[in-house]
């Protein structure tokens, strides 16, 4: 028996958003067997088991009366070296950041884009975490999960994930599939993404004119660092919002009256709008209210000053989706997980 469960927990320091609201039960999975004895727990005392990991997608909303398990489950390990590919596989309570930096450091590229981004890697596989021109899609290599419908293991392959734009079967089927291990392939050779965004042109500002898969993520890291608010300083889960697909019809009429809106064709013949412009544009950009506001350099992200609550985020983030609606009749799909 080695999973120590405790009562009325507050989960501020769990959440990005510093939102504090108490777990009923609260417990850490540090194995497989602390998760089984975890839902053996939640099915005997009939309570529900919702699984975090570094909660830095969370809108916490109300008291959790769940048993909340936060996966720190930790290991990663190479599973195959072949031909330059190589697969590595981590547990899904492995901080997300230090393992790219540890898939790095052993010179294998294709997470440095996905640099710098908060959370575990158990929870990466959820929305399909992207930036920077990559997605966690482009080197999966598999996952392992517990059904929590049946208990069984099962191990998923990339079609079988469902995965889109921040977005997957796990997301999809909320609360079925417990994520344990994720599996990555990696290269020795670098084939870099850095058409996206600023990346290039830091690279170019830094004198570096044959970047390594290092001197990306470090690229990456100083713009992340400028653009977006540390949580440990100014609560925040991100960007609050999905940028919306929307129809080529529809962005041309906005482009008429909006010549500078930001907007990528997408493969599929759609738009996609950045949420951030369309907020800015509104007018969005630094409002507060009480301690719920809109960041000052990055309008997609919403920030807690400090005592927010998360009904108060929420009323902030629909009064938003509101105004978008009425002006450019576009609708904000949000992307945190809410409870
Ligand atoms: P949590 O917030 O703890 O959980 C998210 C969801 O996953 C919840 O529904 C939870 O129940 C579920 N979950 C967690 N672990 C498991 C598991 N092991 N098995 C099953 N379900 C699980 N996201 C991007 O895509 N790209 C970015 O560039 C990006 N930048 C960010 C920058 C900042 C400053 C912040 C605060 C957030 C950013 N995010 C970004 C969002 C967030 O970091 C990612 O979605 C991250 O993957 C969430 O991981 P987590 O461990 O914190 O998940
Ligand atoms: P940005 O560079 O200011 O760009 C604004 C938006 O335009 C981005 O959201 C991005 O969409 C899109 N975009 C930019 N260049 C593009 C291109 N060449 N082709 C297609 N789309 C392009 O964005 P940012 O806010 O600073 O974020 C940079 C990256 O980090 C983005 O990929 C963003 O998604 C990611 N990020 C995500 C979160 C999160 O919580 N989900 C938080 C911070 C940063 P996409 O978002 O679709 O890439």
């Amino acid at each position: 028996m080695s999973l120590q469960v405790q009562s009325q927990v507050s989960l501020k320091p769990f959440n990005s958003f510093g939102v504090d609201v108490q777990a009923r039960f609260f417990a850490e999975a540090h194995s497989d067997a602390d998760v089984r004895e975890a839902l053996a727990y939640g099915l005997e005392r009939k309570v529900p088991v919702l699984v975090i990991g570094g909660g830095s997608n969370l809108l916490l909303t109300a008291d959790i009366d769940s048993l909340v398990l936060r996966m720190a489950t930790r290991g990663s390990r190479v599973l195959s070296d072949e031909g330059g590919k190589v697969v590595v596989e981590a547990e899904a309570g492995e901080p997300w950041h230090p393992f790219v930096q540890h898939t790095l450091s052993m010179g294998l590229s294709g997470l440095e884009n996905l640099s710098l981004i908060p959370g575990t890697v158990g929870a990466a596989p959820m929305q399909n975490i992207g930036a920077y021109g990559v997605e966690i899609k482009d080197v999966f290599a598999g996952l392992t999960a517990l059904d929590r419908q049946t208990g069984e293991l099962r191990d998923f392959t990339l079609q079988e994930c469902n995965f889109a734009y921040r977005d997957s079967l796990f997301k999809q089927e909320p609360g079925r599939w417990l994520i344990l291990r994720v599996r990555f392939a990696l290269d020795r050779a670098a084939h870099l993404h850095l058409e996206y965004g600023p990346v290039r042109q830091r690279l170019t500002e830094q004198g570096i004119e044959h970047p390594t898969a290092s001197d990306v993520s470090q690229a990456i890291c100083s713009i992340r660092n400028e653009k977006l608010p540390d949580p440990a300083v100014l609560g925040n889960a991100g960007s609050f919002f999905k940028n919306p697909l929307v129809s080529a019809a529809l962005a041309a009429r906005l482009k008429g009256e909006y010549p500078d809106l930001v907007a990528y064709a997408q493969p599929d013949g759609q738009m996609k709008l950045a949420a951030g412009w369309l907020i800015e544009r509104a007018g969005w950009k630094g409002f507060r209210e009480a301690d719920a506001g809109v960041h000052k350099l990055q309008a997609l992200v919403l920030v807690n000053y400090g005592g927010a609550t998360g009904l108060q985020l929420l009323n902030l983030a629909q009064r938003i989706q509101k105004d978008i609606s009425e002006r450019f009749h576009v609708d904000l799909e949000m992307e945190p997980n809410r409870y």
